[in-house]
């Protein structure tokens, strides 16, 4: 694999830095990082990641912490191998109560991740997010999409930050000759996801696990397309090893209503929750579904497990952390 030949540390082990390491993506990546035999430093400010998410992994002789906000200056000894840029809030409540934060790490911390990058002579992943595509005129979402956001919109701190973030990695590429890789990243789900996240799997799963009402946004007509964790990590990790500068989408092309979502929740858990509706929120995209055929060509992948699959993990993760 192209790993191999990149190697700078001396040794057999490749060094990783993963920016937002201890988020819930960030968390499983690391995790995949040291079972693939990296050398790992997780950097995190611990602004919406969670130590518990590490904390199995404690004392690990190849992870380290460092508890920094990647806007600032990031100083690291010795060999880097790969630079993978995770952090930022990505729940539409945590974006919208940490609107500039937000802006920050998706421009500043960009710039420091692939100054980082660059210093090391790293290849260089950026999290990017199917929220470059806006509220979709195009549908489902092909790579040479290029999105229909609104700017000055509740979303836009973060829809713009990451096209921003894109624009700042497809320029280091070009005047640098960085290495650089672009995942957009549908909405995935799974266990160490936040019960009070906000987004619609921890929240409706929270719901049903206390027989409290569901609360489906607008008439449920809206779609959204859910991937279970461990294969968006996969993806991203095949990614990074592949040839490809383009950017590349990678999630769950089964579609589905939220109302559905929320009927099938209901019945994973074998609740007595009822279904209310809410206001929609502003600019909440009507549709959205990934065309993965990039990711199936050019990565060998798509994803295996099924939403029955996905949510009976995610449920028994929030049963234990509810009810104990
Ligand atoms: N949603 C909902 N009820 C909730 C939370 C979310 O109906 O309690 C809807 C939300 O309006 C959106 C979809 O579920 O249409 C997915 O929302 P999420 O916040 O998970 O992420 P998004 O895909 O909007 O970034």
């Amino acid at each position: 694999m192209a790993g191999a030949k990149r190697r700078k540390s001396g040794t057999d082990r490749p060094t990783s830095v993963v920016t937002g390491g201890v988020g819930f993506l960030g968390s499983y990546l690391v995790e995949l990082l040291l079972e693939r035999d990296h050398q790992v430093v997780a950097i995190d400010n611990l602004v919406t990641g969670n130590v518990d998410n590490v904390a199995h992994l404690a004392g690990h002789r190849n992870l380290r912490f460092i508890h920094q906000d990647v806007t600032e200056f990031l100083f690291l000894d010795g060999p880097v191998d790969y630079v993978w840029h995770f952090a930022s809030p990505a729940s539409p409540i945590d974006y919208l109560d940490l609107p500039i934060q937000t802006l920050k790490v998706g421009s500043l911390g960009t710039h420091k991740a692939l100054g980082l990058a660059k210093h090391k002579r790293a290849r260089f992943l950026l999290a990017s997010t199917s929220e470059i595509y806006g509220d979709p005129l195009v549908h489902p979402q092909s790579e040479d999409y290029w999105g229909n956001v609104n700017p000055i919109g509740p979303r836009g701190c973060y829809d713009e930050a990451k096209r921003f973030a894109e624009a700042m990695t497809m320029a280091y590429h070009r005047e640098h000759g960085i290495d650089t890789r672009i995942v957009r990243i549908f909405n995935t789900y799974g266990p160490r996801m936040r019960l009070n996240d906000g987004r619609v799997v921890p929240a409706f799963i929270s719901q049903s696990l206390h027989h409290r009402p569901l609360t489906v946004f607008g008439d449920g007509s809206q779609t959204r397309s859910f991937c279970y964790c461990s294969d968006l990590i996969e993806g991203i990790y095949r990614l990074m090893m592949s040839d490809t500068d383009q950017p590349v989408n990678l999630g769950n092309p089964h579609e589905m209503t939220v109302l559905e979502l929320a009927q099938e929740i209901i019945r994973l858990t074998g609740s007595r929750s009822k279904i209310v509706f809410k206001p929609l929120p502003l600019d909440d995209p009507k549709q959205r579904r990934p065309d993965i055929t990039r990711a199936k060509k050019l990565l060998n992948w798509q994803p295996k497990v099924s939403l029955v699959t996905g949510l009976d993990k995610t449920i028994a993760y929030f049963r234990k952390k509810i009810l104990g």
